[in-house]
């Protein structure tokens, strides 16, 4: 009976790995907003980088056709600059880098990177040219060294280190009882909100692509954790082309522009500065942004101490 059950348990032990592997796959094509349908095209070539210079052309685009989403969205980020979308919940931010990673195509208009039609361009080459910094960063069930190492597969274990570095979580990685072994995920150490933030940031420097998309978490980070976060991104982010899907407009007063998205549509586009002179819905925006911040920090203070 034991010889039957020795192999029977590890069949079992197998199915369990395999069911686990297949959940997190599923769970990060969910959360990728993955479809399968976009092939590319016979004889499409790979996407020759140039500067990373990203153009969306009078782009239309809906997840169903009854639905349009984007509607006539043009904008160009150059080669090395940083753009931020705000807008509110629903308005189609992160929309646009679904579409630049191409999961989807557009239904009218074009997205170029270095002037070449994502279309025409084989899948792969364009999403290694890309690196996600995600709202919610998905682990694997396996050690943290691999988690990190996923940014590159295959990458020496000195260059995780180092990327590991960069994002500021070496230090309490060294300092688990298991250090780089330590297994990480649902069936692992839980991380923070802060943490698995960093653990993209480190794939993402070890993945060294010429443009970035940052989506910023919408749940809130302590507010020291939050800057030195924003610090690593803005140093990781510096001669790439970057997009960035802001929800704190704090964190986007430099960037070289801001568009404004509401129901699908660029309905304001410029510097901090100049959309603050214009008075519009960002100018809007960031005053209501500030009243909340301030009765946030009023309401803190007025806390009876624990
Ligand atoms: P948030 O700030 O809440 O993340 P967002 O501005 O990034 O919002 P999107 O995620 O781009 O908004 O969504 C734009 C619209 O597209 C929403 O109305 C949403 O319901 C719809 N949508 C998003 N993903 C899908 C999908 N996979 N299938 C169908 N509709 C979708």
């Amino acid at each position: 009976l034991i010889q039957l059950y020795i192999p029977l348990n590890f069949l079992g032990v197998m199915y369990r790995e395999m069911k686990q592997a297949f959940t997190d796959m599923e769970k990060m094509f969910k959360l990728l907003g993955e479809n399968r349908e976009v092939a590319d095209k016979p004889g499409a070539t790979e996407l020759q980088v140039n500067g990373a210079a990203v153009r969306f052309e009078n782009v239309d685009f809906g997840y169903d056709a009854r639905r349009a989403i984007l509607k006539d969205v043009s904008f160009e980020i150059p080669a090395g600059h940083r753009v931020a979308v705000v807008g509110a919940s629903g308005s189609g931010k992160s929309t646009l880098a679904r579409l630049l990673f191409r999961f989807y195509d557009v239904n009218r208009g074009r997205i170029t990177i270095d002037g070449q039609d994502l279309r025409d361009v084989t899948q792969s080459s364009v999403r290694s040219a890309i690196g996600i910094v995600p709202q919610d960063t998905v682990l694997f069930n396996d050690t943290i060294l691999y988690n990190i190492a996923y940014g590159r597969p295959g990458a020496p274990r000195e260059e995780v280190i180092a990327a590991a570095d960069v994002a500021h979580i070496r230090g309490f990685i060294e300092g688990l009882p298991d250090a780089w072994e330590t297994t990480v995920g649902e069936r692992g150490l839980k991380l923070s909100g802060g943490e698995k933030q960093r653990v993209s940031i480190a794939r993402t420097v070890l993945k060294d692509p010429p443009i970035l998309v940052f989506d910023e978490a919408t749940s809130a980070l302590d507010s020291k954790t939050e800057k030195s976060i924003q610090a690593e991104l803005r140093q990781i982010s510096e001669n790439r082309t970057t997009l960035v899907i802001a929800h704190r407009l704090s964190t986007i007063v430099d960037a070289d522009q801001i568009l404004v998205m509401q129901e699908g549509e660029i309905v304001e586009r410029g510097t901090f500065r100049e959309l603050m002179a214009l008075g519009g819905r960002f100018a809007e925006m960031w005053r209501l942004q500030q009243e909340e911040d301030r009765a946030r920090s009023t309401a803190a203070r007025d806390e009876p101490p624990q």
